[in-house]
């Protein structure tokens, strides 16, 4: 039996007779219900995770192609400063030296 708060951690002291109540943890707040297998947030769903990581779990696909979003923007930026500094190192060296 779960005993613990599934957000926080709490250990709490739960007797079958509390199944089917719902409370709220005293440490983080959390709105939980005791069911048989003990403390579960209340609503089913995790509360901790936002929808949007919610949509990204269920659909793999759409992760991958947030990473691959991410990756090419990330790669993008370092190749679009990369140009900047060599143009400019260039343009400084050509400066110098004349
Ligand atoms: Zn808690």
């Amino acid at each position: 039996m779960n005993n613990s708060c599934p957000n926080c951690g709490t250990v709490y002291n739960i007797t079958p007779q509390l199944i089917g109540k719902s409370t709220s943890c005293k440490k983080c707040g959390a709105q939980l219900v005791i069911d048989a297998s003990g403390l579960q947030l209340a609503g089913g769903g995790d509360s901790s995770v936002g929808p949007f990581w919610e949509i990204l779990k269920r659909h793999p696909i759409l992760l991958i192609s947030f990473w691959v979003m991410i990756g090419t923007r990330i790669v993008g930026s370092i190749v679009l400063c990369g140009m900047t500094l060599f143009i400019f190192i260039r343009f400084v060296f050509i400066e110098s030296v004349r």
